[in-house]
């Protein structure tokens, strides 16, 4: 199916400003978000979609000019096999001020990460993390054991630190309102005063035996140690959403959710666009010339490539399927080499003699005057 033109889409010019174009999705996206629009929320979500895809490709001043260069297909690897998906959507917080209370926003960005609506009434915090891996961990995947610290509401005396969450009486001196009021007389006026209770400093309840597993804190701190999963393809910058894994409410409203943040670590020799990686090999003026075989270092190893004679400085070489994998798909992306050419500094005599005779047969070279007189006085 042929694709509309993404202006059109959002129903602005091909000139029209970021600003322009962000207000366009925000108008569109009140129209045809699903739990607004009056047509059938299925047809509504392809709408809501497409406009989405759309706002993707043109927000980003990259893929804006990639897509008025090429068209949809120069975008197309942004995307995975299957085309643009929730997961492809990196603006929902464009939207969030508008849609962020919204249960389909929330069904679709909910697992996505990246802003708070997805958090309900009495939820504990979320907790966010940094994970450090090596780059060639993006290749195959990994299921690092991460320690998550914790500071949990002890679960033994639901959080009120008295023991099973019982051995605990109202304050006898405020009546349980944590609050004392003085009155004071000062001649005709009275001065009254509210101030914390001094007794239960204000909690209008006194622990008659502190919770013997927290020690009357209230608090369970610690690490707990979980497996997160870090699927192949993943990239700098993803953010992984453990649910349940945040900090405990210590309430109905359960957990918060855990976000991991993926950070790799470069390689000296790989440079990495997404599914692609770039490296560069130096040829000696031979190979170029001659032809030959070069060992060169991929992402995880080694791989020998043919160098045909003749070959150009600056010359690229595809290695297909070297690269690294698309996310979501078993395939991977190239690794592509760029081959410099070394040039010999320092050539004997009789070298220059016979590269004089193949390179400029018949000729004399500029320079070629002081060269002679050099070899009548050194040899
Ligand atoms: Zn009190
Ligand atoms: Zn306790």
């Amino acid at each position: 199916m042929a694709k509309h033109d993404f202006y059109d889409v959002l129903g602005v010019a091909r000139t029209a400003s970021a600003d322009e174009i962000k207000s366009a999705y925000r108008r569109l996206a009140r129209q045809y978000h699903p739990d607004v629009s009056k047509e059938d929320p299925k047809v509504a979500e392809e709408r809501f979609k497409e406009i989405s895809e759309a706002y993707e490709v043109l927000a980003n001043p990259d893929s804006r000019h990639r897509y008025d260069q090429g068209g949809a297909a120069a975008v197309e690897s942004q995307f995975g096999p299957g085309g643009f998906n929730w997961q492809n959507f990196t603006h929902a917080g464009d939207l969030e001020d508008l849609l962020g209370s919204n249960p389909f926003f929330q069904q679709v960005f909910g697992g996505l990460g990246g802003f708070g609506a997805r958090r309900g009434p009495g939820r504990g915090a979320d907790i966010e993390l940094t994970l450090r891996l090596p780059l060639t961990a993006a290749l195959t995947g990994t299921k690092p054991q991460i320690e998550v610290p914790r500071d949990d509401p002890c679960t033994a005396c639901r959080g009120t630190g008295a023991k099973d969450g019982t051995a605990i009486e109202v304050c006898s001196e405020c009546n349980g309102s944590g609050q004392v009021r003085r009155v004071q007389s000062r001649g005709y006026t009275q001065l009254i005063t509210v101030a914390e209770c001094p007794k239960c400093h204000g909690m209008g309840r006194r622990i008659r035996e502190p919770c013997p597993v927290c020690g009357g804190s209230g608090r369970q701190r610690g690490t707990e140690r979980i497996e997160i999963s870090v699927p192949p393809g993943a990239e700098d910058g993803m953010v992984l959403r453990v649910p349940g894994h945040g900090v405990h409410s210590g309430g109905p409203g359960g957990s918060g959710d855990l976000y991991v943040h993926l950070v790799f670590d470069p390689l000296p020799h790989i440079r990495r666009d997404g599914e692609d990686a770039y490296t560069e090999t130096t040829l000696p003026l031979g190979t170029a010339l001659l032809g030959g075989e070069v060992t060169i270092a991929t992402i995880d190893g080694h791989a020998v490539l043919k160098i045909p004679a003749g070959t150009q400085p600056e010359t690229q070489f595809r290695l297909r399927g070297s690269g690294f994998p698309r996310y979501r798909s078993g395939s991977r992306g190239d690794l592509i080499v760029t081959a410099r050419v070394e040039l010999p500094r320092h050539l004997s005599v009789s070298d220059r003699e016979a590269l004089r005779e193949i390179l400029l047969p018949g000729g004399r070279p500029v320079g070629a005057r002081r060269e002679s007189l050099f070899r009548r006085r050194g040899t």
